[in-house]
């Protein structure tokens, strides 16, 4: 049979046609009242995307280059802060808190879990300024509760700013930035937005930005305060990435386009879709016979697996692309090997998750040698939990030999 290459990696994640079309339509100078009329466009859509009444900023970066400046330039040398670490992700932030020399304290979970509160709250010190987290750690496939550590720094009374990394976590996770206390919020576009890496996007409090006042860093490319006067102005500080800008700008049309024209609620409907596809395939994997890496705080931006006992994940990884095109992702650093992730973030939709579980039905049949494997019983989980999650389930019949235990 022909192949079809199909990304199902959380970030890159599929392009959605429409953006690409923008994207190589986009011959467009961007001192011109044309780019300052997407820009602002664009802007004003980002700002309800990430659900905030904060001004949103756009940089021509990969994500890490927002996580980067929102430690320079709210941070200053011998500040301490306070990283909140349970993946690779979690550890960039650590790495990045030293490279700017603030003094870091760490709170870590193991990888596939999530972070003790406890552990938290014992962590806080008074003069703790920063506290960095992710809303979903990529590299485990695990959720963090950040409005529950949102309402923690408020009760403990604690001036810290709260800095999250949702680069994975916008799109998949019901956030409500502003309500629950988020300082700083960061997203990239090779995630949920459906478009090729190169963008990042931040959005800061007034705290935040009276944070980026004081700062005693320097900061050229990655000034924030310049960004946002600039940006004001329908402008942006250095030269933009045009194409990219226009193809986010395609995306969140389509997204608004998901609720109906209302962007807030396509956005909803975006992370429900998310949580459905994850929702299906956690389910699957369990019937196959395989275990969660991350059964406790799934997030709904990728799932992680542990292969059989004795099997490498990269078996599974090499032959879904091998026999079926399909790219999924090994585990990052000393994971590699003991997990796989199947993402959700971003343009799947049931079709595509149907797709890939029966995919890992047929590389299981051939290589993972799974006790009491049989076609259709990872497919049949994931179709009860459809039907039940999009509220069909009237008529639901599956045969009883098909119903897990
Ligand atoms: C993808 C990702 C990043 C950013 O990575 P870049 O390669 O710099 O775009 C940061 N945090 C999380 C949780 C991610 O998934």
């Amino acid at each position: 049979m022909i192949r079809k290459t199909r990304l199902f990696t959380p970030g890159p994640t599929p392009l959605l046609p429409a953006a690409q079309f923008a994207m190589a339509a986009a011959d467009i100078h961007h001192r011109t009242p044309e780019f300052r009329a997407l820009y602002e466009r664009v802007l004003g859509q980002l700002k309800i995307f990430v659900g905030t009444r904060n001004d949103v900023l756009l940089l021509a970066s990969s994500g890490t280059g927002a996580m980067e400046a929102s430690v320079s330039n709210l941070t200053s040398p011998g500040d301490r802060v306070l990283v909140l670490s349970a993946g690779k992700f979690g550890e960039r932030w650590e790495s990045l808190a030293k490279a700017f020399g603030c003094q870091v304290d760490l709170v870590s979970a193991p990888y596939g879990d999530t972070l003790s509160l406890d552990e938290v709250k014992k962590a806080l010190r008074p003069d703790t300024r920063a506290v960095f987290v992710q809303a979903t750690e990529s590299s485990t496939g695990v959720r963090h509760d950040v409005k529950a550590i949102g309402a923690l720094l408020r009760d403990s009374g604690s001036e810290a700013l709260l800095i999250v990394d949702a680069i994975t976590g916008l799109g998949t996770t019901h956030l409500d930035v502003d309500a629950w206390g988020i300082d700083v919020i960061i997203g990239g576009s090779q995630k949920a937005v459906m478009i090729p890496p190169g963008l990042a996007y931040l959005s800061l409090s007034d705290r935040a930005w009276k944070a980026a006042e004081t700062s005693k860093n320097p900061r050229y490319y990655f000034d924030l305060r310049k960004e946002r006067k600039n940006a004001q102005k329908g402008e942006s500080s250095y030269t933009p990435a045009v194409a990219l800008i226009a193809a986010l700008g395609a995306a969140l049309d389509y997204i608004a386009g998901q609720g109906g024209g209302d962007l807030a609620a396509g956005r909803d409907a975006l992370i429900d879709n998310a949580e459905t596809c994850a929702a299906m395939t956690r389910a699957a994997v369990k019937a196959l016979g395989l275990s969660l890496f991350a059964p406790a705080a799934p997030s709904a931006a990728a799932t992680s697996v542990l292969p059989p006992e004795g099997v490498d994940s990269g078996v599974i990884v090499k032959e879904l692309k091998r026999r079926f095109a399909a790219i999924i992702t090994n585990g990052q650093g000393e994971m590699k090997g003991k997990i796989f992730r199947i993402a959700h973030i971003g343009l799947f939709d049931y079709m595509d998750t149907i797709a890939i579980i029966a995919a890992l039905e047929q590389v299981a049949a051939t290589s993972l040698n799974l006790p009491g494997f049989a076609f259709g019983k990872a497919l049949a989980a994931a179709q009860q939990v459809y039907a039940e999650q999009s509220g069909q389930t009237a008529n639901v019949k599956v045969a009883p030999e098909m119903v897990p235990a």
